[in-house]
């Protein structure tokens, strides 16, 4: 499996501008103004002192991005899309998981299946739009463009209706939606306003939508690499806990006969404390690192990872950090920091 963090910060993150000369700027004149001016006469420090003036005016603010953290893992198998791309999952959604998406080549069209740890923006905020986005794509899947048969998905569903026949859509033609029965829940009730606004069609659910699989604990979803075969089960971690409520985050480990890899998601540090055990047995971590100096009390902080043993750390592929905060630790006492288009493989 090859995991790219397609986004490495926290929920607020959002970029900045900063000033950047285009690479493509620099190469293409800096050679002819250095050689029109040595041509004329001119000595070496005068060419320096006036590139320097040339390349403040040429200056820009660029947009520097800093994406929600949200991860692409791909599997070496059949996909739902019926081409010979690699079977796609995404791990959360956040509100810019399209822009995120974008930078590393792929759209909605080319993912096959999502998985939601728990309903926060960063993680859900994507939802609306992945949705619409799919249902409205008359090529999701070599499937669906044969169900459809030349029309409009409207009209397809619509028309059937009218005429008491079977109008859903079938599950062929729809990416896989995977998560915790109350998540999924909690997904609905987030985006239903504006999933329900599909003029003349009946009955509209998550299921409309997506092909809707509810993950159970203890038994896992199955996905092939090559010659390898991951299980991947929901962990339970423990995000919010606020006067009256809880709100869990439903993490993923991926296990193999060799190697396991384990998102715990966001998370409190060590709540539960049965997350030491998912730890201990995993041989790769992808975790919840918050760097603010204002404390949210529903995340791990640096700090408190830093006080767990060495192996545990090194283990370790830290992420979710504030964006302008990245984590300040000696090489090596981590296993990474990830950053928007770190690729691993397992
Ligand atoms: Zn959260």
């Amino acid at each position: 499996m090859k995991v790219t963090v397609i986004g490495a910060n926290s929920a607020f993150s959002v970029g900045e501008y900063k000033d950047a000369v285009p690479v493509k700027k620099l190469a293409e004149l800096i050679p002819e103004v250095s050689k029109r001016m040595k041509n004329a006469g001119a000595k070496p420090d005068e060419i320096n002192q006036y590139l320097e003036s040339f390349i403040e005016e040429h200056t820009e603010k660029l947009y520097s991005s800093a994406w929600q953290s949200n991860f692409l893992i791909e599997f070496d198998q059949r996909n739902i899309r019926g081409d010979d791309s690699p079977f796609r999952l995404v791990l959360d959604f956040g509100s810019d998981v399209r822009h995120a998406l974008v930078r590393t080549g792929l759209d909605f069209k080319d993912i096959d299946a999502y998985y939601v740890s728990h309903p926060h923006d960063d993680h859900i905020g994507g939802v609306e739009g992945i949705a619409l986005k799919t249902f409205f794509n008359p090529y999701f899947t070599k499937k669906k463009i044969a169900w459809l048969d030349g029309e409009n998905i409207i009209d397809k569903i619509t028309y059937k209706a009218a005429r008491g026949q079977l109008y859903k859509v079938p599950k062929e033609a729809k990416p896989l939606m995977l998560g915790h029965r109350d998540i999924l829940e909690a997904l609905w009730q987030s985006a239903k306003p504006g999933l329900l606004t599909l003029q003349q069609v009946r009955e509209v659910t998550l299921n409309t939508y997506f092909d809707t699989k509810e993950m159970v604990e203890n038994e896992p979803l199955i996905l092939k690499d090559g010659k390898r075969t991951w299980n991947a089960y929901i962990v339970l971690s423990m995000h919010v806990v606020s006067g009256d409520s809880t709100m869990p985050s439903y993490g993923l480990i991926f296990e193999s006969d060799e190697t396991i890899v384990f998102f715990p998601t966001d998370t409190q540090f060590m709540v539960p404390p049965q997350l030491r055990g998912h730890y201990m047995k995993s041989d790769h971590i992808f975790h919840d690192t918050e760097t603010s100096p204002f404390p949210s009390g529903v995340h791990t902080r640096l700090e408190e990872l830093r006080t767990l043993p060495a192996d545990l750390k090194k283990k370790m592929i830290l992420y979710h950090y504030d964006a302008t905060l990245p984590p300040n630790v000696e090489k090596g006492e981590f296993r990474d920091i990830a950053r928007a288009g770190s690729t691993y493989e397992f």
